[in-house]
């Protein structure tokens, strides 16, 4: 976890000895659970360090230090966790909302949050789509983040909703965005939402680039959004 430590470390984040511990415990868990369920490709494993876990806490970088402190946010299509478990080990105090899906992969997160002693955080087996209609959630986190979960203007769909107005999203994307970002622009402002800012951010050192697509949540959202689960994928705003 050397690598992990140090490239925190370039972020401004010191991890403890009790956190590298959560960490070595997480990839554990990941190696054990990935021959059954399909949770990451085998060369991600490898370099979990810097592909899951380093690549996770980037986010931090977007995110206002008041709402790393103890804000509420939501990991849309979380998968094994991330960025959302990452984020909640080094940043102890956030309450943590991991939407996801498959059933499978929700199992796989409940159990991993005991081994970790990681508490406040809530699990929900779900289409997010269903999810952002549900007034306790609707219009309530101070944060959404999503990572690999399909194109801008599906994915702004899919976070915007549940972001309080002031509040802000994180879409995390390879080296280059591209023309997603202007195929997005439109859905964005229609979900209630403004592009505050692309940051290009190194992930563990040069040579490896990552962009934060980087939203903020300037009205709230039309009731009609997001749509019916699987139409922001298959007919993006
Ligand atoms: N975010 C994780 C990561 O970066 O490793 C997982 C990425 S994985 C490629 C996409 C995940 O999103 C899958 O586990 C899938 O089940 C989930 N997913 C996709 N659309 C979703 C939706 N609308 N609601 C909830 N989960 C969704």
């Amino acid at each position: 976890m050397e690598r992990l430590r140090r490239g925190a470390e370039a972020m401004g984040i010191e991890l403890s000895l009790a956190q590298l511990d959560q960490f070595q415990m997480y990839l554990e868990k990941l190696v054990e659970w990935n021959s059954s369920i399909n949770l990451t490709s085998a060369g991600a494993l490898e370099d979990a360090e810097m592909r899951h876990f380093l690549d996770s806490l980037t986010v931090s970088l977007a995110i206002p230090s008041g709402m790393l402190e103890s804000g509420r946010f939501v990991d849309v299509g979380s998968g094994a966790g991330f960025p959302g478990i990452p984020l909640k080990i080094a940043f102890p105090g956030l309450r943590p909302s991991l939407v996801e899906a498959t059933a499978k992969k929700t199992a796989f997160l409940t159990l991993l949050l005991s081994d970790l002693g990681l508490c406040d955080v809530e699990i929900w087996t779900e289409r997010s789509e269903t999810l952002a209609q549900n007034p306790i959630l609707r219009e309530s986190f101070d944060f959404a983040l999503v990572r690999a979960v399909g194109g801008v203007a599906t994915l702004a769909e899919l976070t915007l909703p549940f972001c309080r107005t002031g509040g802000v999203v994180v879409i995390q994307k390879g080296p280059e965005i591209g023309d997603e970002l202007d195929a997005g622009r439109r859905a964005i402002e229609a979900v209630g939402g403004f592009v505050k800012e692309v940051r290009q951010v190194e992930v563990g050192g040069p040579g490896r680039k990552a962009t934060l697509l980087v939203l903020e949540k300037t009205s709230p959202t039309p009731p009609q959004y997001p749509r019916r689960p699987g139409v922001p994928q298959r007919r993006p705003l």
